[in-house]
């Protein structure tokens, strides 16, 4: 979890274990006390009787004798008679992020991995993490730009809700301090270690643009009938092959949210022109293993919604389980993306997974394939004669 701002306020029913689990290690403070309106009174002395401006008035929840203003208005109150219909509340009033920073450190260093406070730098650190050195901040806070940008791997410990602003580098890693006080390190230690340096990461992003070009300026040579059985079944091999390539795509996409998501279009009236698709969401099943699909194949044509529904009509007449689909289209001309959202929102899952070039191109290069992929559309490329 995210602790939330200084300033926050929770009914009683509202506070959860988890928050009360931070004020026992001493992460949070909270304030007790009593809300209520400023409402007036009635009475049968007109001298006695008040008119409410109806702001809100703060009190503590100890019994006093003494009068209780409204900061408004000035009426004085009676503490019965506010307590009557009041709220009490806790309010956060103190995140105590030194301590909180000092356990995290220590949960690291429990792992053995080697933190070094940088010299004057008490927003930055360096941290080792087997073989590879990272710059480690915390809440997204550093105080030198330059160590930022000289930095070629850094950890980001999230640790409040504080509101983020989107400077840091795409390559960042983010990972919950509130998961290493509660976990340890352990497990983010091995996620590290199979993670790509991120030189690594930048230049496969490069790769899945050349990929993709690639096999969109090959696709108008190629015959769906050429490509529909030996492209799509090594495809869908390669897919069920690669696990431990899976593995740690699934782990990277994970690790970068912001590199996780793919902008299709979604042209078509009064409706925004793209969306993002999240892959880790999408590309579910096949993580898991668990799929098992005749594909469909698309070159030249673009994949419509009309397209959608003669497949499934096919693959029902072979008796095959046809809520789940995929079809897989050597082009970016997919004008029924529309569908695949609506399946998730009515489903829950992604019974319809499109694979477009720039999918395609996408899942290649991450699980090592893209070469042996593009020869293979060379074998079917057909150049016609002048
Ligand atoms: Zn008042």
């Amino acid at each position: 979890m995210l602790i939330p701002l200084v300033g926050t306020r929770f009914e009683r029913h509202e506070i959860s274990d988890s928050l009360f689990d931070l004020h026992s290690r001493g992460y949070i403070r909270f304030r007790e006390y009593r809300v209520s309106l400023c409402k007036g009174r009635g009475s049968i002395n007109i001298g006695e009787r008040l008119s409410g401006c109806q702001n809100e008035i703060a009190f503590s929840n100890r019994l006093t004798e003494d009068y209780i203003a409204c900061p408004v208005c000035g009426n004085d109150y009676f503490f019965e008679e506010l307590k009557d219909g009041s709220v009490l509340l806790k309010e956060i009033t103190e995140i105590n992020y030194e301590k909180i920073v000092k356990d995290i450190i220590k949960k690291i260093e429990e792992a053995k991995c080697r933190v070094i406070n940088i010299n004057g730098n008490e927003h930055s650190y360096i941290i080792h993490v087997e073989d590879r050195e990272y710059l480690l901040i915390f809440d997204s806070i550093y105080s030198d730009p330059g160590i930022i940008e000289s930095q070629e791997g850094i950890i980001n410990i999230n640790i409040s809700n504080v509101l983020k602003k989107g400077t840091l580098p795409d390559t960042v890693i983010n990972i919950l301090g509130m998961n290493i006080v509660r976990d340890g390190f352990e497990v983010e230690k091995y996620k590290l270690r199979d993670l790509p340096p991120a030189k690594e990461i930048i230049s496969k992003l490069t790769k899945i643009s050349e990929v993709e070009k690639s096999i969109l300026e090959k696709s108008k040579y190629l015959s769906w009938q050429a490509v529909e059985n030996e492209f799509s079944n090594f495809f869908l091999n390669q897919i069920r092959v690669k696990t431990v390539e899976l593995y740690k795509y699934r782990l990277l996409i994970e690790t970068y949210p912001r590199l996780s998501y793919v902008p299709v279009n979604v042209a078509g009236a009064g409706k925004a022109d793209k969306i993002s698709i999240p892959l880790t969401d999408y590309l579910a099943e096949i993580f898991d293993g668990t799929f098992t699909v005749d594909a469909k194949c698309y070159t030249s044509t673009s994949v419509s919604s009309k397209t959608i529904e003669s497949t499934q009509h096919h693959l029902s007449k072979d008796g095959f389980d046809a809520r789940r689909t995929i079809i897989i289209a050597t082009t970016n001309n997919i004008t029924c993306w529309d569908d695949v959202i609506h399946y998730k929102s009515t489903t829950g899952h992604y019974r319809l997974i499109i694979f477009n070039a720039r999918l395609i191109a996408e899942v290649s290069v991450q699980l090592n394939f893209s070469k042996e992929l593009l020869t293979l559309i060379d074998k079917f490329v057909e150049i016609p004669q002048e």
